[in-house]
């Protein structure tokens, strides 16, 4: 085993709003060297790292949009987000809770900040990901997985901390959702001073998001809060060290290496499979969802 080096830290470019409620940094696709295929199969990550909202009667975030050929991943750190999507999938997801929508062949979908929550406002902090599918599930059936945090498999490392998987493996522990290529997602929630080890495929795209505190990875990269950690594709083993209570989202993905044509909220394979999408969201066939 050898050691998965860094690549580049790269710290959160300028936030933007998504609707009115989400205000995030794009690492995926629009940072220096992140573009959709550099982390395949994860081709866009929005982070909103911690906003301060002010109460709102009317809940705030964005309206009816589709999807089609890839899966929505929204990780709640703080606040709680309300979705729901044409497939009838849908719920409220809250602090540490993970929604692993598959729009697949295509859903309309709205997500909101939670209507109690939203009255009282407060300190939001969410990650967004999309995750490729391959072709020969593009066109599959859309799915909904609901993943409360209770149902998240925790790995006890004594005074360093614990990790809580969402996906995929960690030691010979493994996480509840269910992915269609190989997918490790995780987070880790090291104390002060506390140390993991990872191990991951050398061709996994693997990187990592501080979402809070200070980490030292490999023993000589520091990487601050709302900074992002790509890893080169060499190597398999890496450590993360904690400098005050961190958490760290680390995602490692088995690139399914296909064409990737993205358009908007549609990400084929094709030119001739984006015309397709258009031409069935403008003819009804993603269903129906109130506004
Ligand atoms: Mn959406």
């Amino acid at each position: 085993m050898t050691t998965k080096k860094v690549e580049i830290v790269i710290p959160p470019k300028a936030a933007h709003f998504v609707g009115d409620g989400f205000r995030v940094h794009n690492f995926i696709p629009s940072v220096q060297k992140l573009d959709m295929k550099r982390m395949d199969p994860f081709i866009m990550l929005d982070y909103n790292s911690k906003f301060h909202f002010n109460p709102s009667e009317t809940p705030k975030g964005v309206g009816v949009h589709p999807h089609r050929g890839f899966e929505t991943v929204t990780i709640a750190y703080q606040g709680k987000v309300e979705h729901h999507d044409s497939a009838g999938g849908g719920g409220i997801i809250g602090e540490g809770d993970v929604q692993w929508m598959t729009a697949a062949s295509g859903v309309l979908h709205k997500e909101y900040h939670e209507k109690e929550w939203s009255k009282q406002g407060g300190i939001f902090q969410m990650v967004q990901l999309w995750v490729n599918l391959p072709a020969k599930d593009k066109m599959s059936k859309p799915k909904y997985q609901a993943i409360s945090n209770s149902e998240m498999k925790k790995v006890d490392l004594g005074e360093n901390g614990f990790v809580e998987i969402i996906a995929g493996n960690f030691e010979e522990n493994k996480g509840p959702a269910s992915t269609f290529t190989p997918i490790n997602m995780m987070n880790a929630k090291l104390k002060s001073g506390g140390k993991a080890e990872f191990n991951f495929p050398a061709n996994f795209n693997t990187a990592a998001l501080v979402i809070e505190g200070n980490i030292i990875v490999n023993g000589e990269e520091k990487a601050a809060s709302d900074n992002f950690v790509l890893f080169q594709n060499e190597g398999e083993s890496f450590t993360i060290e904690a400098t005050e209570n961190s958490i760290v989202l680390i995602i490692s993905g088995e690139p399914i290496n296909e064409p990737i044509f993205p358009h908007g909220p549609f990400v084929m394979n094709s030119r001739e499979e984006i015309m397709q999408a258009f031409e069935d969201f403008n003819t009804g066939k993603f269903g129906y969802l109130e506004d």
